[in-house]
């Protein structure tokens, strides 16, 4: 009797069938790496993660070793029957030489001028291999596949260890000069506020990031109720504030006052119809979209840039993924090849 797996009993299945077709996508970021297969409906099909490497293990070629056992576990993976490869999507943190595809994620320090997309593509050598931010990504993510579907003009935002962001304009993703078009995070929320990363002052990024957000209510005299020597995460001040803690409250409600003003701005500069926020700091729920809805509203004041909506990324850890995938699979759409952009 014929089981269920072809590969198994029916040889002659698998034989005959035609592989499935899939495209790889990475997100490389500074605490986790992922790859997933995707199928052509911007499906995960499977995906594996495993943390990036840290300490010792930090530099360059073991970290590259660690994305590439990840991808060859994936991609090795017969349990669903053959597979095919047809392209390569990647969403890394930047800076970066795009489309080139040399990083020198922040947040990687062993990585600086990485040539991520070239060693990729020597990896895969007969498919394309594409690159972006990994905000970008998150952006595309949830355009083609998430709450911005169907709109023409979005912002897809990521509020976590930093603040990204990437823009689609009258339905296509806008690339900008050189790739950095959508860095929501270093637009002036504050011009006498706290010194920023970049070397600015007053940047969202500055006021609404994790880390900062934590910074601030730690010098406001906050602390975590059981620090106990570990890393205190703006996931703590949350659960604070959920609490009722004063200072933990005002540090979920000046972030999401940041955000609003960011936000208004925007949409006054882009007619934005949504704006979609993922990472880690979005699944603070009403803390922070709160005081954001609010300070929007109090900013964004001509007719039409009342009626953006602002809501929480609609697919999750997966966004990523799938906006990686979309450069590949929905490429109309999402990737705006230059010439002499490296590609195969
Ligand atoms: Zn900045």
């Amino acid at each position: 009797m014929c089981m269920p797996s072809p590969r198994r009993c029916c040889w002659w299945a698998t034989r005959h069938e035609p592989p499935v077709s899939h495209v790889l996508a990475v997100d490389v970021g500074g605490s986790k790496l992922a790859v997933a297969l995707v199928d052509g409906t911007g499906r995960v099909v499977r995906a594996q993660r495993a943390p990036t490497p840290q300490g010792p293990r930090a530099s360059a070629e073991p970290i590259w070793d660690a994305l590439d056992d990840l991808v060859t576990a994936l991609v090795a993976d017969g349990a669903d029957g053959d597979r095919e490869i047809t392209g390569v999507g990647i969403g890394c943190g930047g800076p970066m030489a795009w489309p080139l595809g040399d990083v020198s994620p922040l947040n990687i320090p062993g990585w600086r001028d990485f040539p991520l997309r070239t060693r990729m593509a020597e990896r895969f050598p007969d498919v394309p291999v594409r690159l972006h931010n990994d905000a970008v990504c998150l952006a595309v993510g949830e355009h083609w596949r998430g709450a911005g579907r169907g709109r023409r003009d979005m912002l897809g935002m990521v509020v976590s260890t930093g603040v990204g962001g990437g823009l689609i304009l009258d339905g296509h993703l806008v690339d900008g000069a050189d790739g950095n078009a959508g860095h929501i995070g270093h637009v002036v929320v504050d011009p006498d506020g706290p010194s920023c990363a970049c070397g600015g002052q007053g940047c969202l990024e500055a006021v609404a990031s994790g880390p900062m957000l934590t910074r601030w209510a730690q010098q406001q005299g906050w602390r975590p109720p059981s620090s106990g020597g570990e890393a205190v995460t703006a996931r703590d001040i949350a659960d604070d504030a959920r609490r009722g803690h004063p200072v933990a409250l005002a540090a979920m409600q000046r972030a999401g006052r940041a955000l609003g003003i960011a936000i208004a701005s925007a949409t006054h500069l882009l007619n934005l119809e949504v704006v979609s926020i993922g990472g880690g700091l979005s699944q603070a729920g009403p803390l922070l979209f709160g005081p954001l809805e609010d300070a929007l509203r109090r900013y964004a004041r001509l007719s039409f840039a009342q009626s953006v909506r602002v809501v929480p990324a609609t697919l999750g850890q997966d966004a990523g993924l799938v906006g990686a995938a979309g450069l590949v699979l929905a490429a109309d759409t999402y990737w705006n090849p230059l010439p002499g952009d490296g590609e195969r």
